[in-house]
């Protein structure tokens, strides 16, 4: 793999240097010359790149000469950061990108003839993008997919998913804990999925348990991003989550630093199929848990222990210290894990946090008890106030993300 790796990095580093201006700047002011590059090691001399950077500039400055901005397919970044940037890709490469997708669905049980569903946002379709692989499939019956809107309330989608039958059913976390709920509830049989896959925002034990325990079949996770497509999967076998290192090198960076096995880092991609606009040693803003240099179940993948959140859940605190949103979830889910059903921390103002909670029927925890619990992290210098409630909706982009902040207008998970 490595080698393999090694390859295709010297292939990309070189036609970024040679026709894209942005990174011939970049590698000038480093000093670091593509030839150069002939070890993963070496990859560390050319600078981290953040989203910022390249969303202010011009097409001619990112995109490769040797494409035509014109003919290639634009997606747009949710903006979860600030404000969005436009991920540029030829039609080569949005297809192949999605066959390492298709690959990984493989590997956790999805087969050619299955119906998949996603709740999702529906949205219009870039003209550039003929999806004419996807219908060549659907017409011969294979790779069926259909997508629902989340926007519609539970007791409107549940009827809408029991008539489609799907196989498989994918969404965001949020959004299939609320129809797990529901289909426990009303005893729904019609609405019987193999399995579910999730992704798009952090998938808390929580909600993995609602959806489980909704539907009694197992839930896998993706992790992926407008910018690369696919990046890790859950591995069906260990529960590690396979880092999808022939299409991308990944990185766990800590302190300038390669993080440890165990240790939390911030990831920072190269996508080695990314020739139109490409992406080399870019900080995608997610903060992971780095695991073992190969799973545990034979396959060549490195892995991530677990995916923890965005750095932009970071909550300043008024003391000038700062804690991870995460760090909270995980001490609340230690202390009362069994009697939440789904949180929702919410840093409204830097000496303010909300906690909206929604208790676990059978054995609510007190609200004096979850403020205990967190007051011990955030100190006395904050706000806090822990909220009871009987769901936690949606916002504008049909996430119900675990973690937010409100500093600054961001938007919630990408
Ligand atoms: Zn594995």
């Amino acid at each position: 793999m490595t080698a393999y790796q090694v390859s295709r990095l010297r292939e990309l580093v070189a036609h970024a240097g040679a026709t894209v201006p942005y990174y011939r700047r970049l590698f000038d002011r480093a000093g670091a010359s593509p030839h150069e590059i002939r070890t993963l090691e070496d990859l560390a001399l050319i600078p981290i790149t953040e989203k910022d950077a390249l969303r202010c500039l011009p097409d001619a400055e990112v995109i490769s000469s040797r494409f035509d901005p014109k003919r290639l397919i634009r997606r747009r970044t949710s903006g979860s950061s600030g404000t969005p940037l436009v991920v540029r890709r030829a039609w080569t490469e949005q297809s192949l990108l999605h066959l390492f997708r298709l690959r990984a669905w493989r590997s956790i049980g999805l087969r050619a003839r299955d119906r998949r569903v996603s709740v999702g946002v529906v949205r219009e379709n870039d003209s550039r993008d003929s999806k004419a692989m996807g219908r060549a499939l659907g017409a011969a019956g294979l790779h069926r997919h259909t997508r629902v809107d989340v926007f519609l309330p539970p007791r409107e989608l549940l009827p809408q998913l029991e008539e489609l039958r799907p196989d498989v059913l994918h969404g965001y976390p949020g959004a299939l804990a609320r129809v797990a709920d529901l289909r426990r509830e009303r005893e729904s049989t019609s609405l019987s999925p193999r399995f579910l896959m999730t992704g798009a925002e952090v998938l808390t034990p929580q909600l993995r348990r609602r959806i489980e325990e909704g539907f009694g079949v197992p839930v896998y996770d993706f992790y992926g991003t407008h910018e690369l497509n696919l990046v890790a999967w859950e591995c069906v076998h260990t529960g590690a989550i396979h880092t999808c290192d022939d299409a991308l090198i990944f990185e766990v960076i800590v302190d300038g630093r390669p993080a440890a096995e165990g240790e939390r880092g911030e990831v920072v991609v190269t996508g080695l199929y990314s020739y139109a606009m490409p992406f080399i040693r870019y900080k995608l803003g997610d903060l992971v848990v780095r695991g073992r240099a190969a799973c545990r179940c034979g396959a060549p993948f490195s892995t991530i222990l677990a995916i923890e959140g965005r750095t932009f859940e970071y909550f300043p605190l008024p003391d000038g210290r700062s804690i991870h949103a995460h760090e909270i979830g995980l001490r609340l889910a230690a202390a009362a894990g069994g009697r939440i059903r789904q949180y929702q921390l919410v840093q409204e103002r830097t000496d303010r946090i909300l906690l909206r909670v929604v208790p676990e029927p059978s054995a609510p925890p007190a609200p004096a008890e979850l403020h205990t619990v967190v007051r011990e992290l955030i100190g006395e210098a904050a706000e806090l106030e822990v909220e009871l409630v009987d769901a936690i909706l949606p916002d504008s982009s049909g996430k119900s993300p675990p973690y937010r902040s409100l500093l600054n207008q961001r938007e919630p998970g990408d």
